[in-house]
């Protein structure tokens, strides 16, 4: 029995080595002796709920979330109920932003999203680039959320939908609020690219778990040894911070 992780449209919506983070969620499986496939949704396909136990959405340059949007929008259904029965979704940059209603962009083009989460984007005068620190309280401990973002969006999250965390040095969200990503239950955005998984082990830990679950697999997960994966993220904290001062 395997565990089955779903890139959405990786052929488009890869940017800044997002594809990383379904290697790092296949790579931790395979480290604990849990089968795992990966079966990438390409453009035009219709996703299986009852397929997947992860499903994962990267970023995206605008005509990349323009051109997938419509067909990203058709999937609502069926992400709805993969949500639904419990099976986590990350989504990164434009494919977070493509979690909520809509994104305008610079040029004034809106690309309707799939309204799965009460947030909306719209792009700024300036890209937010830079690398990002994040405090991220979960499951009664806080974790740190390190990597770099480049966004010209800028997200406001709706009175019930709560951030992934508090950003300690970076823009996050919107550059202002001080509020990064987004949480629905297993729902999560994030703006966080390098990719992502590698140097947060935790949070791999977290959607690999919630997978696990789902698919009816053993949890918790059985610890790995994340030393190497510590010193790299302690690297892109210091990196973060000291872009800050
Ligand atoms: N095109 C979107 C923006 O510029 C998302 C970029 C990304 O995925 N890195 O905000």
């Amino acid at each position: 029995m395997s565990l089955r992780i779903v890139p959405v449209y990786p052929e488009l919506l890869s940017i800044y080595a997002d594809r990383g983070n379904v290697r790092v969620l296949e790579q931790r499986a395979r480290w604990r002796d849990i089968n795992v496939a990966v079966s990438p949704l390409p453009l035009g396909a219709d996703l299986d709920p009852a397929e997947a136990d992860a499903i994962l959405i990267g970023g995206g340059q605008d005509r990349d979330q323009a051109l997938v949007a419509e067909a990203l929008r058709q999937q609502v259904p069926a992400l709805r109920s993969a949500i639904a029965d419990g099976v986590p979704v990350l989504a990164v940059c434009g494919g977070y932003q493509l979690l909520g209603h809509a994104y305008r962009d610079q040029s004034g083009r809106m690309t309707p999203g799939t309204g799965l989460v009460d947030l909306e984007t719209v792009a700024g005068p300036d890209r937010l680039i830079g690398n990002v620190l994040v405090e991220v309280e979960v499951e009664g401990r806080v974790e740190r959320l390190v990597g770099f973002e480049n966004h010209a969006g800028r997200t406001t999250l709706g009175p019930d939908v709560a951030p992934l965390g508090r950003v300690l040095a970076g823009a996050g969200n919107d550059a202002v609020s001080g509020a990064e990503g987004c949480r629905v239950g297993r729902v999560i955005g994030t703006y966080v690219h390098g990719p992502l998984l590698p140097k947060n082990p935790w949070l791999a830990d977290l959607v690999l778990g919630w997978a696990c679950e789902h698919r009816g697999l053993p949890v918790p997960l059985q610890p790995l040894d994340d030393r190497l994966e510590q010193v790299a993220a302690e690297a892109a904290a210091r990196l973060a911070l000291d872009e800050r001062r």
